[in-house]
This record gives C-alpha cells, sequence and structure tokens, in this order.
C-alpha cells in the first residue's frame, strides 16, 4: 500500500530555524487585537493601499478609522500567502474567520487563550504547530537570555548588524555602554565584540551567529587591509554631530537603510564593515558555529531589492570553507540560484524559513527543484520568521501543506521511493536542522 505521505509530513515535528519570537513577557504585555497576528501580511495591505498609503489610517496607531482601513485593504490582498497565513491561523486556532465583523471577538479570544499564563499559552501553540526546537533571533547581550524569558523549546543567534554596519561615533559609544569598556582603537572594538559573544556563548544557549546586513548593505564582502579598516574606524570617530551637515541615510548611503544619519559615506565606511563581518564570521567557526545568512526578499515595503542576490555571497564560501553557511529564506526570488550554491558548496545550507509566507507555490517549485538537485541532508525546511505564536502556527500550517504538496508529487511521479520519502521528510523538516545546529537536548 502506498504510503500516506501527507499524514507522514503532519506527523513530524518541525525545526525552526529562525524566529523572532516575542519573550513570554512580551507576548503577555502585547497588546490583545487583531493586528497582533497580522505577522507580515501588513506590507501587502501597504502594498494594495498603493502609493497614499503614507497618508492612510492603516499607519495610525489603532482606532475605528485604521480598522476600516485594515480590512478594506486586507480583502483586497487576502490571495497572498502572508494573509493566508493569518487566515488559517484564526480559524484553527481561534476558531474565527479573521474579518472586520468579527475583530473584536479575535482580540478576546486571544485574551481568553493567555489567562492560562503566557508559557502555558506558548507551550500550547508551539505544540499545536508541531514546532520542537526554535532558533531565535537577536541576541548580543547575556541578559536577554533569561531564564523563563522564553520556552524550554528556544535557542538563540548573536546577531548585531547594527554595529557590522556601524554609521557614526553613536553606535561605538552606546557599545561602550553595553559592554562596559573604553573603545578608542579598531582593536577595541573588535576586542569588545569578542568579549560580547564570549558572554552570550557562556550562556550555552548561543547555537549560532546571524547576519542580516542585507538590509543594511548588501551582501557583497571585501576583504580589506586592518589598516584601511582602521583608517575608516578613526575618520568615523572624529566626525562629531553638525560638523558637516547631517544627511538622512538614504541619500548619504544610497542602498543603505539605517534609521539613523552618518556623515561619512558608504563607500568610506566598507573597509571598516567588511572587516567586523570578516571577524564576527572567524570567531564564529572558531567556536564550530553555523553563520545564518540573510538572502533574497526584504520585509516591509519600498527596500532596494537589488541588493539580496545571494550570489554576491560567493566569495564569504569560497574564502571560509569550513564554515557552515545556513542561507536564508530560499533566497526567493533567486531560488535556482541558491539551488546551484547549496548544490555546488559543501559549505552551504539552504533554509525555506520565512519563504513558504512569502509565496507558497513558487517556494513549492523551489523546494522540487532543490530535491532534483541537492542532497536532502543540506535542506532545511522551516523557519516561521514573525513575533506570535499563533503567526508562527499559521506559517507552520502552510509550510507542511507546502512540504507534504511536493513530497506527494515526488512519490506519485517516481522520483521518490517510499524509503527515500520518509527519509527526506524527517531529513528537511527536523533533523538536518538539529544536526546543522548541534541541538541534541
Ligand atoms: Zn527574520
Amino acid at each position: 500500500m502506498a504510503p500516506d505521505i501527507k499524514d507522514l509530513v503532519y506527523s513530524t515535528p518541525l525545526f525552526d530555524d529562525h524566529d523572532h519570537l516575542w519573550s513570554v513577557r512580551d507576548l503577555m504585555q502585547e497588546e490583545d487585537d487583531y493586528r497582533s497576528i497580522a505577522g507580515n501580511s501588513y506590507a501587502d495591505l501597504l502594498v494594495a493601499t498603493g502609493p497614499s498609503f503614507r497618508k492612510s489610517p492603516l499607519l495610525q496607531d489603532g482606532g475605528k478609522e485604521h480598522r476600516k482601513a485594515f480590512f478594506h485593504a486586507w480583502r483586497k490582498s487576502r490571495n497572498t500567502g502572508f494573509c493566508r497565513a493569518v487566515e488559517i491561523a484564526c480559524k484553527d486556532i481561534l476558531g474565527l474567520d479573521f474579518t472586520e465583523e468579527n475583530a473584536d471577538a479575535v482580540s478576546d479570544r486571544i485574551r481568553g487563550l493567555k489567562e492560562r499564563g503566557g508559557n502555558r499559552f506558548y507551550q500550547d501553540l508551539l505544540e499545536k504547530a508541531g514546532i520542537e526546537w526554535v532558533i531565535l533571533d537577536s541576541i548580543n547581550r547575556p541578559d536577554q537570555i533569561q531564564q523563563g524569558a522564553y520556552p524550554d523549546a528556544v535557542r538563540y543567534a548573536y546577531r548585531d548588524d547594527f554595529l557590522l554596519t556601524a554609521l557614526n561615533r553613536d553606535t561605538i559609544l552606546q557599545r561602550e555602554e553595553w559592554w562596559d569598556r573604553s573603545i578608542h582603537k579598531l582593536s577595541d572594538l573588535v576586542d569588545g565584540l569578542m568579549q560580547s559573544m564570549s558572554g552570550c556563548l557562556a550562556t550555552q544557549a548561543v547555537k549560532a551567529v546571524k547576519i542580516g546586513v542585507a538590509y543594511n548593505t548588501g551582501l557583497h564582502f571585501e576583504n580589506p587591509t586592518r589598516h584601511d579598516a582602521e583608517t575608516a574606524f578613526n575618520h568615523m570617530m572624529s566626525v562629531r554631530k553638525n560638523e558637516k551637515s547631517p544627511r538622512p541615510i538614504e541619500r548619504a548611503f544610497g542602498r543603505y537603510t539605517h534609521p539613523t544619519i552618518s556623515q561619512l559615506s558608504g563607500e568610506e565606511l566598507k573597509p571598516l564593515h567588511d572587516y567586523l563581518t570578516h571577524a564576527f564570521v572567524q570567531r564564529a567557526t572558531e567556536e564550530g558555529l553555523p553563520v545564518q545568512v540573510h538572502t533574497g526578499y526584504l520585509v516591509g515595503v519600498n527596500q532596494d531589492l537589488r541588493r539580496m542576490n545571494p550570489l554576491d555571497f560567493v566569495p564569504m564560501l569560497l574564502h571560509y570553507g569550513s564554515t557552515k553557511f545556513d542561507l536564508f529564506h530560499a533566497g526567493w526570488p533567486h531560488t535556482e540560484e541558491l539551488a546551484a550554491m547549496g548544490k555546488h558548496y559543501p559549505n552551504a545550507w539552504l533554509s525555506l524559513c520565512w519563504a513558504w509566507a512569502i509565496n507558497p507555490v513558487s517556494v513549492g517549485r523551489a523546494l522540487d527543484s532543490w530535491l532534483d538537485s541537492v542532497p536532502y541532508t543540506k535542506i532545511i525546511a522551516f523557519g516561521a520568521d514573525t513575533k506570535h505564536p499563533i503567526t508562527a502556527y499559521g506559517y507552520a500550517v502552510q509550510a507542511r501543506e507546502g512540504i507534504a504538496r511536493v513530497c506527494e508529487s515526488r512519490f506519485a511521479r517516481g522520483d521518490a521511493d517510499e524509503s527515500l520519502s520518509r527519509q527526506m521528510i524527517e531529513s528537511i523538516m527536523f533533523g538536518n536542522g538539529r544536526e546543522l545546529y548541534g541541538i541534541w537536548a
């Protein structure tokens, strides 16, 4: 008898290699309204609203006008993966359709579920989603890993993109405060970063480092000399506020989008940024930690989508041949480029985190294509990449639907026999993540 592939996919636990789940405390403090579970769909609502979104009540903080605009835009975009995941979660977890009429009832039911306590609420949802382990973004201070702040399933990724793409003295002054040390020269900065990493690693809960600078500077890194990095650092530290007229960062940097300003150009700072990133990756390599890399689509609206091509990262894969890199988000829409990288570089893993929600059909085709070209032990099929556990549940269901369709089709076509199908499903959903991140208990 043919195996029930769908059953198999739905009964296999998920390893979630990338998430931003709120701490239990933040979750309990969050206002329980329909917007709290909307996840990434907000961006689709802004796009549906069109260029006038800036004047739309959608950007207001709640209220009647906001609700009207929210569901008006929702009805125009509920076809997308982002929105469908929320509708699935709302129906399954709260027993309600995600509609304007039900907005108050949605809020009431979330509140009702939370009455059982934050930990229980979390545990129940992760269990229902079948998520067994989570690698949580972003930790860069040990006090962020407090006992009981997150469910037991959570481990952490060290990430500090604002340091790796530091724009001005203020960033450095803030790190002096965080790290309780003076930073006068580049070596002080690198030592501080290493000390900070050591502090977090001592918790034994950090299982990866993360580079998310595709949002700030892109994926292309050069290998600057220490002298060039020092020059850039000294220049940055010598410029004080108002010495040159501050310019909005978009103008000063072109493709940079820090919500701050700099008096130096992106080109002037690049040697510093690239030097710090190399130091960061080298430390991860020494510690045997995988390096997570944001590739592909950028969250929100009006980002510069030209800086997300995973192929830009190839020089780093070549330079750090013994480092394990987990390349995120299917590189979407560059899924075939990512397939080539997964096929070609022994140190590259391919992750579908967030990708099922971005474009379920395209990502289903990508998984099918990867399973035709890349060893299945190098593929991680899920990461929710959201904040609310109810939304994470929706993303998990969406991923299972997609994985099941692909695996059913491969079995039916004769591309995978029963034994291979079983192995692939267990590996891409769970085993590969567990092995790459070294989480056994
Ligand atoms: Zn993320």
